[in-house]
């Protein structure tokens, strides 16, 4: 029997289903043992279809993005009804994403920035119709419903994608790796590192060969699950960190912020002056997951 399967999108920019059909013509013999019952992408559904699908009338779903809306409530609750599992695919629906950086700001400034204050707008109002209602802040999904399986990524490479796809069709969970994005990286390491200054990925003349966290680069390697093949450093990028804690259940920027101190050698103010963006360095792809998120801006616990 063919697996019954669906795809759903909350708030996301839709990289994460762009990485799934970049599996092009691989996709083609998988396509026959699947019952696509809901994917907007591919065949025309409405969330009202739905509800002709009864409780666990799909074997495995695949969510898309976090829920800033609370359309994206009502579907990812819907998802979990319909489903027997539920797999948060990619790292907005996992540990929430880079969206979720918006946490960092009341509701209505969000709004003002958008509607208002955006450089390229004149003149311009905050709509009152046909606003899908703002929730006030983003939680991670498994906050709002069970999720069984997990495949971070901002977005799943198309093998990881491929793999879980194959494990789910032989009835099998797929395995997340245990290693960081250092232990899968080429670049030659040194046994100690002293790291007097922290440069910008654009500054200076970055060392092919060697490891960037040597030279000064922000590279959020140590503390990042592996699977991507360390992609960023062999293209010569830092690694910002897109596949989340090695440990799902861990604070993904203390991880890093521990990583990171353990090679720094500067005192404590030019060490604040040369990282420039704190929460969006460790916790770019995690912020719904720290211990304790937005207490320091606003003071509230959320
Ligand atoms: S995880 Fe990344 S690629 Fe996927 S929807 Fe979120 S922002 Fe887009
Ligand atoms: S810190 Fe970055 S560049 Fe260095 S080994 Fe780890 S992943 Fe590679
Ligand atoms: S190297 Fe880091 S940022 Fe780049 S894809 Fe891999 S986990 Fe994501």
């Amino acid at each position: 029997m063919a697996t019954r399967i669906a795809i759903f999108q909350l708030s996301s920019c839709w990289g994460c289903q762009e990485s799934l059909l970049d599996l092009y013509e691989k996709l083609v013999p998988i396509l026959p043992s699947l019952d696509v019952k809901y994917w907007c992408a591919v065949i025309d559904v409405k969330k009202q279809s739905l509800n002709e699908i009864p409780k666990a009338g799909i074997d495995v779903s695949f969510v898309e993005g976090m829920c800033r809306t609370e359309d994206d409530v009502e579907l990812l609750k819907l998802a979990r009804e319909k489903s027997k599992l539920l797999l948060a695919f990619g790292t907005c629906s996992t540990y929430g994403g880079i969206p979720s950086l918006a946490n960092m700001f009341e509701k209505d400034e969000l709004l003002r920035r958008k509607y208002i204050e955006t450089e390229s707008i004149v003149e311009g109002t905050i709509p009152t119709v046909n606003l899908p209602k703002i929730s006030p802040y983003i939680v991670k999904n498994d906050q709002l419903v069970k999720v069984d399986l997990k495949l971070p990524g901002c977005p799943p490479t198309t093998d990881n994608i491929a793999k879980a796809v194959m494990s789910l069709l032989q009835g099998q969970a797929p395995t997340m790796e245990t290693k960081s994005v250092c232990d899968e990286c080429k670049r030659e390491k040194e046994e100690k590192i002293s790291i007097t200054e922290f440069k910008r990925s654009f500054v200076g003349l970055i060392d092919s060969k060697k490891c960037l966290l040597s030279q000064g680069y922000l590279c959020m390697g140590p503390g990042t699950r592996a699977g991507c093949g360390s992609q960023c450093p062999n293209a010569n990028a830092p690694c910002g960190g897109c596949y989340g804690p090695i440990d799902c259940g861990a604070d993904h920027g203390a991880k890093l912020m521990s990583a990171i101190a353990s090679v720094v050698d500067m005192p404590t103010e030019k060490l604040s002056e040369s990282i420039k963006d704190v929460v969006g360095t460790f916790y770019k792809f995690t912020l719904p997951s720290a211990l304790i998120p937005m207490s320091v801006r606003t003071g509230k616990r959320r």
